[in-house]
């Protein structure tokens, strides 16, 4: 059973399954055959997940990260790998454990069309530590964040309607670098902060990204290939880069002091989308660098540390895992 993601579980539990003969702790109508794997099978809040299905080509499928009361916290729509023989039958869908998440037990259940239960995949969410912080924001700064402005709703909306889109290229799986060479960091992903109004009054937020403290006019450069699908001033996050990676997957780049490239531009890893500043809401110049997973936030340090979409680990993955 190495590699499957049952490997997670209690050994007795597993015995049991084995004894029982039970099929894959299948619920629904699963088609025979069907298999499935994660990667990785034990991941942190923050963290992406790569859900992998071999099996019957179907439309509309998606992984649904469920904790034990069955609340839905994170999902993801399933897509094909390009290249394997012309087959559609091996999917991948990537979804984020949100940093909000409780550790511990958890569920992902893999969803046919018309919501009909496939399959659902046990796993354990590992626990983190995140920082504490408190931000002290003057007049301006508390203006761009708490006075109403309809500009600001139509930002938000046309930010949503990009990251929660799954498109159908796949620009580059990974592995991301950073986008500026310097390693000073003044932000960290899963940052609980409390923003300090200058009336004194207080809100409190999770840090979605990892600032990194550079100076203005430090070059900003794409994490990986993609497509620019914002390229723009916004009211809260200045001049403001979004790239498309994958099906699901964006990095964006805020608070910048000039923007580089166009809206619907190819871009490489490594090229330059424009210059750091401290534009927007920010209180010195800085990067804030955010990866969205299905509009859910993630460690973009996940994406450094491995490829998410890496075809070869993922055929092999899902290869080792037997059918019951
Ligand atoms: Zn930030």
């Amino acid at each position: 059973m190495k590699g499957s993601p049952f490997s997670a579980l209690p050994r007795g539990f597993l015995l049991f399954l084995l004894i029982l003969r039970l099929p894959c702790l299948l619920y629904g109508q699963e088609p025979a055959g069907s298999r499935f794997a994660l990667i990785p099978e034990d991941p942190r809040l923050g963290d992406p997940v790569t859900v992998i299905y071999a099996g019957a080509p179907g439309q509309g499928m998606k992984a649904v990260l469920l904790d034990t009361g069955g609340r839905r916290l994170s999902q993801a729509f399933f897509f094909s790998l390009p290249g394997d023989g012309g087959e559609d039958s091996v999917k991948a869908a990537v979804l984020a454990v949100p940093s909000t998440a409780k550790p511990g037990p958890a569920i992902i259940r893999v969803e046919g069309e018309n919501g009909k239960n496939a399959a659902g995949i046990p796993l354990v969410l590992g626990g983190r530590e995140f920082l504490a912080e408190e931000i002290y924001l003057d007049q301006e700064n508390t203006d761009i964040r708490t006075r109403p402005d309809p500009q600001k709703n139509i930002e938000t909306a046309q930010l949503s309607a990009i990251l929660f889109r799954t498109g159908g290229d796949i620009f580059s799986g990974g592995p991301f670098t950073a986008p500026v060479t310097s390693t000073r960091r003044t932000g960290f992903f899963g940052d609980r902060r409390i923003f300090r109004y200058a009336d004194g009054s207080r809100d409190t937020s999770i840090h979605a990204g990892i600032d990194y403290g550079v100076p203005r006019g430090t070059p900003v450069r794409a994490c990986a290939s993609g497509r620019v699908v914002l390229a723009r001033f916004r009211i809260v996050t200045g001049y403001s880069v979004v790239i498309e990676h994958f099906p699901g997957t964006y990095s964006l780049y805020y608070h910048l002091d000039k923007i580089q490239v166009e809206e619907g531009a190819l871009v490489e890893g490594g090229t330059q989308l424009g210059e750091s500043g401290a534009t927007g809401l920010a209180t010195g110049p800085h990067l804030h660098w955010e990866i969205r997973v299905a509009g859910e936030n993630t460690d973009p340090d996940a994406f450094i540390a491995r490829p998410v979409l890496d075809k070869e680990a993922i055929l092999d993955k899902i290869n080792k895992v037997a059918v019951f």
